[in-house]
């Protein structure tokens, strides 16, 4: 399909242009103010709204979509023990739904990339797949069937076979033992592979890592040989200078999940030091059962004002950097170099945030109301790769919504029940 988006206010580079954009196929082929001949198959009037690109959600565990309030409230060891038994009652079918109502919330908030961090990845991709969504997925959540270098040949397999980016994800420190770090690492080396983990997300864990190895989290890392490939670490709440130079010294990269921080009661990361050292940040939402939702407008926010807080000084980190690291630089980590910008030659993976809403006006800084003023709810259309999945209300993701909603019924009533 080509699509002609003119009477445009474009974000491009930290600043708004006004212009046109054409796309074709999944390609943005244009972008400016004297559009070349070209015959759309459809024109579109941006009028109200701002165009930009689509949010990279760089951490998610999608399907926990339907877990969203079952575990509210509480501090995170008993968090996890509460949402255990509930992930566990989730059959194959359940994931799917869930993974599609997860969808359906990214569309309609305008995300159009995600790192997916869940073990069953078959019914997952299943649902990328009919949704036409671009996702990172994981590989490396053990299968008591068979041992984990024979899991992950399994996985890689299956992700390639369904067209999607693999990368290897260790779980945690605490949660993935020595020997399968090992066996991940040299999964991830042998076949060239990006490798993932949560780390330093709480006190406990850095407190029991020192106990146990002598070592902070990020040396452990180091130890294990996981920095030496391109590495991706979530959350790093608790971390010192040293951690931040292995990390910039091996040019790994962080994903920033504030929300899930917050209400965990995790803590507030150190943003500005990361920044200084010269690491890439990226933003992710974690889990609906850690957030509780998939909103890259609220992390923004969050990105963009706690660390104002944490060191009493408003101008350390501005509007335009939080909004690099919900889309560019989300798109450099998962390893995307054509993605999260509107610039001739990217993936086609635009939104149009509606601005005519009394939040906006009278619109004095566009680069700011996109931080501190926008909602979710103010994405008007999304369009990933080129085809648009969502439209004033309308889903166009494989599954209808209605549907969606019934069968996420169904599974809140079964998985209580059992
Ligand atoms: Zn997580």
């Amino acid at each position: 399909m080509k699509y002609h988006f003119f009477n445009a206010q474009i974000l491009v580079k930290g600043s708004i242009i006004k212009g046109d954009v054409l796309v074709e196929n999944n390609k943005i082929i244009y972008v400016g103010s004297k559009p070349p001949k070209f015959s759309p198959d459809r024109k579109i009037d941006v009028k109200n709204n701002i165009l930009m690109s689509g949010f990279v959600n760089a951490h998610c565990h999608t399907p926990s979509s339907v877990l969203r309030g079952i575990s509210d409230d509480l501090p995170l060891n008993e968090w996890l023990a509460k949402i255990i038994p509930f992930e566990r009652a989730m059959t194959e079918e359940d994931i799917y739904w869930a993974t599609m109502l997860g969808i359906a919330e990214y569309v309609s908030g305008g995300i159009t990339t995600v790192e997916e961090n869940y073990g069953n990845i078959i019914p997952i991709m299943k649902a990328y797949k009919k949704a036409s969504f671009r996702a990172r997925i994981s590989i490396g959540f053990p299968n008591v069937k068979q041992d984990l270098t024979n899991t992950l040949k399994w996985q890689l397999e299956q992700v390639q076979n369904f067209g999607f980016k693999p990368v290897c994800f260790a779980h945690s420190i605490y949660g993935t033992n020595e020997k399968n770090f090992e066996t991940l690492t040299t999964f991830a080396k042998q076949n060239n592979l990006p490798v993932s983990t949560h780390l330093s997300e709480t006190l406990k864990e850095v407190g029991d890592c020192s106990v146990k190895y002598k070592k902070t989290p990020v040396e452990l890392l180091e130890d294990y040989g996981f920095l030496d490939r391109q590495c991706t670490l979530y959350h790093m709440v608790h971390c010192d200078k040293d951690d931040l130079k292995i990390v910039s010294d091996y040019n790994a990269s962080i994903i920033t999940c504030p929300s899930s921080n917050l209400k965990l009661a995790s803590g507030i990361a150190p943003l500005f030091a990361m920044q200084n050292a010269g690491i890439n940040i990226g933003i992710g939402t974690d889990g609906a059962y850690s957030n509780n939702s998939f909103d890259m407008f609220k992390e923004m926010f969050l990105v963009a004002t706690l660390e104002k807080a944490n060191l009493y000084n408003a101008s350390i980190l501005r509007a335009e950097q939080a909004l690099d690291m919900a889309t560019k630089n989300g798109a450099k980590i998962l390893g995307y170099e054509n993605l999260g910008e509107i610039k001739k030659g990217n993936l086609a993976d635009i939104i149009l945030v509606d601005i005519q809403k009394p939040h906006h006006y009278p619109h004095h800084n566009l680069i700011s109301n996109l931080v501190y003023s926008a909602k979710s709810s103010d994405v008007y259309l999304t369009m990933t790769n080129g085809k648009i999945v969502y439209e004033n209300g309308q889903f166009d993701i494989g599954e209808n919504i209605e549907e969606i909603y019934k069968n996420c019924l169904k599974i809140k009533k079964r998985i209580l029940e059992e």
